[in-house]
């Protein structure tokens, strides 16, 4: 099984990322992507991507990392150099959150700008990360030029409405651990709702984690099981069989072999 997002970087699973990547492994997660989340970040992630087999990386600047990220030659540059490396699957995560009002959503709107013209010039897909933003997110990728098939909406947690703005444009969405929280029952339906052939499951660990481990921190990619047993279970598939599926889509997006 994959976890398509994860942050092994992250102190709280770095300090012990040789337990942690060995747990996924007991519980049959033998593949995850572990996310970049500035220019920094990505660099150690690549680093892991060296030591562990199984283990991918990212390169891309998070909205909550745009304020101290000034030097459009250095994003261009950095994104470049690192996508360069058959170990790092994607662009990203970028975006836009407007969850918290920091950083200004100006530095944000900057920052996602330059790694989508960044991106532009690869073929690599991208990972956004998308807090209530949606209209604003389409928008830019819309402009982008860049075919909205490469793109992958990560921790969805939007409405039936932004589900379906988003599934238009032939965008992957992916479900965190959020969607088996008991007060998550339109997220589940937009789980449902969601093609086959176009759903993806992560962990964005540390953070997150799905019930019924929920209280449990920090998240693991050992835990991507219980997203997938969840979603199988609400869709009324073999969980073994949707398990092939998003893994075969996993594979399909993100070009692993
Ligand atoms: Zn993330």
């Amino acid at each position: 099984m994959i976890d398509t997002h994860c942050h092994l970087t992250y102190k709280p699973l770095l300090e012990r990322v040789d337990a942690v990547v060995a747990r996924a492994r007991g519980a049959g997660v033998d593949r995850m992507i572990s996310v970049g989340t500035s220019l920094d970040d990505a660099r150690v992630a690549v680093g892991l991507t060296e030591r562990y087999e199984g283990v991918y990386a990212t390169v891309g600047v998070h909205p909550h990392y745009a304020q101290g990220c000034n030097d459009r030659g250095r994003v261009m540059g950095v994104v470049h150099e690192l996508a360069g490396d058959p170990r790092v699957v994607a662009v990203g995560e970028m975006g836009l959150d407007k969850h918290y009002n920091d950083p200004p959503i100006e530095d944000q709107r900057r920052v996602f700008a330059w790694q989508l013209d960044a991106a532009r010039e690869l073929t690599k897909p991208i990972v956004i990360h998308n807090r209530q933003a949606t209209d604003e997110v389409l928008g830019m990728i819309g402009d982008s030029g860049i075919g909205g098939e490469r793109f992958v909406f990560h921790c969805f947690t939007g409405s039936g409405a932004e589900l379906d703005a988003i599934l238009e444009t032939g965008a992957m969405v992916s479900f965190t651990g959020v969607v088996t929280f008991k007060n998550s029952k339109a997220l589940a339906e937009c789980a449902v709702r969601v093609p086959i052939e176009r759903l993806m499951i992560e962990t964005d660990s540390p953070y997150l984690t799905p019930e019924p481990y929920r209280k449990v921190r920090p998240n693991e990619p050992c835990y991507v099981p219980w997203v997938a047993k969840f979603i199988a279970g609400v869709r009324g598939m073999d969980e073994g069989e949707f398990v092939s599926a998003v893994d075969g889509n996993t594979e399909r997006f993100f070009g692993l072999v």
